[in-house]
């Protein structure tokens, strides 16, 4: 087993590191201050840079602008820019874009491809994916309220949704609504294009986490869709296959947030381990020398080297044998890596006393911001429920879809 990386990929994942020092760390002091919204021109000047730097849009192919990075070259590239919250957004990878580019790729018609594609990959068009629903238990994808019923040659769409992630100043949104109420449940929904400037695309509220409401990209919406008319030719992919194409987006992506989670798992690790060295408890007596601080470092760095492994493997088993063959996979890091994320961020806010709960490290964000990490694509419960129904299912007990 040869766990050496390609020369090219440790050249470029060294360039990214010096630019997320360079241009990204300093940029969280700003956000934080000022907000997403608040912090426009800043983040604006910075994904310029990248651009100039030659590192914009690593995972979409060159005639979109992008470097056409291999699955597994950019999950690697996923953990050096996941050391921060905005790395990602300023290098145009971030979700739920990349998940919707990746979509437009793969599934949309060439005028889809011009009018919504294209402008993402350049960084105009910021977009969302609008799935869950307040009304409905959103970790049963296959039960929704919102409805989408063709007239003439426009599809009218009505219905609620919410924690609709970047929607606020997002110039569209992609909407899974029921398009066939007859059919079998995985085949009643199709995806379908929604411009947010549509009469009835109704931006109700940004909905507070922990507090914070967050504007912009890093915000989470409430959306009604009032008789909102779209073209018929904005349905993506065909009638009848959002549940299929929502997972499909869902399993290479959740490598790519586990990366990310890694990335925020280290810097988080980088942090502890400063502050234990250098914080005295008393005259001469730095907190890393309590054996208590000793396991807490030497606990996470076992845990974040095994979660490694474990999603490098998960990707592999997807780029060489598909995404079926590592469906068990995906479910296990999705749920394994979420966990450690929370105990590493948490063991790391323990070791900065007081100080860990303010915004004056980058702990007190990344824990709001990533306790959802345990809920959002598939929360911990179901993926556990689905890799134990498959572990049993080889021993003679069928526990069935949502059993
Ligand atoms: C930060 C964040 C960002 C998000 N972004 C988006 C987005 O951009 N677009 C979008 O459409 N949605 C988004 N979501 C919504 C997310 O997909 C849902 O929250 C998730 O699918 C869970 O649905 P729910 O919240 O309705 O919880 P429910 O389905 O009501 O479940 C509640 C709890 O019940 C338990 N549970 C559920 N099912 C089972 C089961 N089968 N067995 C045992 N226990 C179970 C779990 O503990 C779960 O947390 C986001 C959520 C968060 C937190």
């Amino acid at each position: 087993m040869d766990f050496a990386l390609p020369a090219e990929l440790e050249s470029l994942l060294a360039r990214a590191q010096d630019f997320m020092r360079e241009h990204v760390y300093p940029l969280e002091p700003v956000v934080a201050r000022k907000g997403f919204d608040g912090a426009k021109a800043e983040l604006d000047s910075a994904r310029e840079a990248c651009r100039r730097a030659g590192l914009w849009l690593p995972q979409m192919p060159e005639d979109y602008g992008g470097r056409g990075l291999p699955f597994l070259h950019h999950a690697h590239l996923s953990e050096v820019l996941g050391r921060s919250l905005l790395g990602h957004y300023v290098f145009n990878c971030q979700a739920p874009d990349a998940g919707n580019m990746e979509l437009l790729h793969e599934q949309g018609s060439p005028e889809q491809k011009e009018r919504f594609l294209r402008p993402l990959c350049e960084g105009r068009f910021r977009s969302c994916f609008s799935m869950t629903e307040p009304d409905r238990a959103g970790s049963n994808p296959t039960w929704l309220d919102t409805k989408a019923v063709l007239d003439g040659d426009e599809w009218v769409i009505d219905g609620r949704k919410w924690f609709t992630t970047a929607a606020d100043g997002a110039d569209f949104a992609i909407v899974m609504a029921v398009t066939d109420p007859d059919a079998a449940p995985h085949q009643r929904a199709s995806m379908i294009l929604v411009p947010t400037d549509t009469p009835g695309f109704v931006h109700t509220r940004r909905i507070a986490i922990m507090g914070e409401e967050g504007s912009g990209w890093m915000s989470h919406s409430e959306i009604e869709y009032r008789e909102c008319r779209v073209p018929k030719e904005n349905l993506l992919g065909g009638q009848g296959f959002g549940f299929m194409l929502a997972q499909h987006r869902l399993g290479p992506g959740r490598i790519h947030h586990c990366m990310r989670w890694l990335g925020l798992c280290e810097r988080a690790f980088d942090l502890m381990c400063e502050r234990a060295a250098k914080r005295e408890i008393a005259p001469g007596k730095p907190l890393g020398t309590r054996q208590i601080v000793q396991e807490w470092i030497a606990t996470s760095r076992a845990e974040i080297d095994a979660a490694r492994l474990y999603v490098q493997k998960a990707a592999w088993t997807i780029d060489t044998k598909g995404l079926y063959a590592a469906r068990t996979e995906i479910s296990c890091i999705k749920f394994f890596v979420a966990d450690i994320l929370q105990k590493v961020v948490d063991r790391a806010i323990q070791t900065h006393g007081a100080l860990g709960i303010t915004e004056d490290t980058p702990l007190s964000a990344i824990f709001r911001h990533e306790r959802g990490a345990r809920i959002y694509d598939g929360p911990d419960e179901v993926h556990k429920h689905v890799v134990a129904r498959r572990a049993l299912k080889a021993h003679g007990l069928e526990l069935g879809g949502n059993g």
